[in-house]
């Protein structure tokens, strides 16, 4: 379904039709269920229109992912389409640079609203308009109280509320200063305008809320245009209804809200929507609360919202995700009303999986060990062949340089290793991968502090390719580098952002901010690469054998000089988990 993308949504398919083969069957959903039948039974005239309203008030996440995957993937599938629609009503908060990364990251994941790219402010004038209309009817009225006490005669779940004092104003009254609020003539605060519905509702969002409250304040769009603006709650259900939205799905959080969407939708008399709630996503060891990302890039505990550790599109997209394995996740985890946390090592083993497919296969090493090959001549070099992507037999072959100096991997050689270890020790023999066998004669070492500073080594020529004609075993395969000729590159682990599982489960008088992993960025500058990858594109992605999937980072990259990612490990947790049964 999801392979190419299709601004064309009136092309009808099935699930799992044109889908790219290896991803995973659709899973059955409640709300691709009643979907189904909403159509089968011919509601809406047939029709279904999905949306995806996001405020731009920070980057997108993963979990904003799961809400497009849902509304563009229902829409596409069902031969329905799906409106793009920025719910910007606070002025506050909003920023142009928010409205440019949301959009980028829509398409980036795979999905085209075609020309339907709407705001709600471009609706302002119209919702001005219903809000009259309502204050005609004696349904809603200008209330002077300060923010404090509206608060404060809200009552509570068990308390009801209190009515205003302004509650019973004429509607000529309620007419006049509204009209003079939109003129500018009162200052930010003084007055709001709220739905007269039931102070003592059970359901607290009915108790008189506000609708539209003064902000002197620039609009991205609108500019000076309005000094008041709707709240969220007022315009969201009227933009819905506005677009003719037949299905409006929304995280759960809403459904205490549906209720006042509907009051607003029937005292208005107009279409109505018809809401579905369903339960956000929650990823382990990650926060996903735009306030909380947004405090992590203000007091800097990040780089940026586009931070490789950041769970946002553009973060991930920086680290080496690819929108295939972001979409798999985004199916495979399916939808429910529950809310749960997710497990971090699906979203990798989703990544991985992907990654095992398309990512070709290098050479790196991370922490350099210098090799020399007693045996080998003196300026010799060779070019060997070595295969691209053994999953893919159409990827074909590189040559990769050899010669007497070498880079190991650090780790790969153990001076006194205990018995599990079967990689190189002193006296032992290993195979360099499409290279040779090599065997390490001796160790040369620090003087003051007795570290390990080079391996003189011998090769066996009839190894060449890395068999060995006599039938010779070896218990270890090595990456390596040709010294002379390997470049030198930065490279940045990642590690899980916090330490906590569930770090939006604060403890009493902490914050979530205290539950970060300082070690949750390493930074190596002294890696040797394959020459090869001098040239390597911003964004690439690779294997480096042994080393796990990398990519090249699209901000510090310099021409010749790339710095990489490291966009996960080889080390497959999620499969663990499976075989021990806990998933
Ligand atoms: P946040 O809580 O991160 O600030 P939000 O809900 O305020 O998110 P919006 O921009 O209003 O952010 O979200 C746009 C759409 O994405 C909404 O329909 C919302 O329900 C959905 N969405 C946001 N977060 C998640 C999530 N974690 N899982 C699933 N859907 C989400
Ligand atoms: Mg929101």
């Amino acid at each position: 379904m999801m392979k190419t993308p299709t601004p064309d949504n009136t092309k009808k398919e099935t699930p799992g039709e044109g889908k790219s083969g290896a991803g995973p069957a659709p899973v059955p959903n409640f709300i691709r269920s009643m979907i189904a039948e909403d159509m089968a039974a011919g509601r809406s005239g047939g029709r279904l229109m999905t949306r995806f309203p996001p405020e731009p008030n920070g980057y997108l996440h993963i979990g904003h992912a799961k809400s497009i995957c849902l509304n563009f993937g229902l829409a596409a599938e069902f031969g329905g389409l799906c409106n793009f629609r920025f719910d910007d009503t606070n002025p506050a908060k909003e920023e142009v640079e928010y409205v440019e990364s949301i959009e980028s990251d829509v398409r980036w994941l795979g999905f085209d609203w075609d020309d339907r790219l709407y705001y709600a402010s471009d609706y302002f004038e119209r919702l001005y308009d219903y809000a009259g209309q309502l204050i005609k009817e004696g349904k809603a009225y200008v209330c002077d109280l300060t923010a404090d006490q509206i608060r404060e005669y809200r009552g509570t779940l068990t308390a009801p509320g209190k009515a205003s004092p302004y509650r019973d104003r004429s509607v000529e009254e309620n007419l006049d200063l509204f009209r003079r609020m939109r003129a500018g003539e009162f200052g930010d605060g003084s007055r709001v305008l709220r739905a007269k519905i039931d102070m003592a509702s059970g359901n607290i969002n009915m108790r008189d809320p506000v609708m539209y409250r003064i902000k002197k304040e620039a609009h991205h769009r609108t500019g000076d245009r309005w000094c008041i603006y709707p709240m969220y709650d007022y315009a969201h259900g009227i933009s819905d209804s506005i677009e003719g939205v037949t299905h409006s799905l929304c995280t759960m959080e809403y459904e205490d809200h549906r209720p006042l969407y509907d009051w607003f939708l029937d005292e208005l008399k107009i279409y109505h929507p018809q809401q579905i709630e369903f339960a956000r996503l929650n990823l382990s060891y990650t926060v996903l609360s735009k306030r909380r990302l947004l405090k992590l890039v203000n007091e800097k505990h990040v780089n940026g919202w586009n931070d490789p550790r950041m769970p946002t599109l553009a973060g991930m997209r920086r680290r080496g995700y690819t929108p295939e394995a972001i979409r798999n996740f985004c199916e495979r985890i399916g939808v429910g009303k529950k809310e749960s946390l997710v497990d971090l090592a699906l979203l990798e083993y989703c990544l991985r999986e992907d990654l095992n497919k398309h990512a070709l296969r290098v050479m790196g090493v991370l922490r350099p060990l210098k090799v020399v090959i007693d045996n080998y001549p003196e300026g010799g070099e060779e070019y060997l062949d070595a295969v691209n992507n053994p999953e893919d037999p159409g990827a074909g072959t590189r040559k990769v340089p050899f010669s007497r100096e070498l880079y190991i991997e650090r780790e790969d050689f153990m001076e006194d290793p205990p018995k599990q270890f079967f990689r190189l020790a002193p006296g032992r023999e290993v195979r360099l991968r499409y290279a040779y066998f090599i065997k390490c004669e001796s160790v040369v070492r620090d003087e003051r502090t007795g570290e390990v500073m080079e391996l003189h080594c011998t090769y066996d020529p009839a190894t060449r390719g890395g068999d060995s004609p006599d039938g010779r075993k070896v218990k270890a395969t090595l990456h390596w580098v040709s010294a002379p000729h390997s470049l030198e590159a930065e490279v940045r682990l990642y590690n899980t952002l916090f330490t906590k599982e569930n770090p939006n489960d604060t403890e009493e008088g902490r914050d979530f901010t205290d539950y970060l992993n300082p070690k949750s960025l390493e930074v190596l500058t002294d890696c040797r690469l394959e020459p090869g990858l001098k040239d390597a594109r911003a964004g690439a992605g690779y294997q480096f054998e042994r080393m796990g999937y990398f990519c090249v980072d699209s901000v510090d990259s310099a021409p010749g000089k790339p710095v990489f990612n490291r966009t996960v490990t080889l080390k497959d947790e999620w499969a663990k988990l499976q075989k021990a049964g806990k998933k």
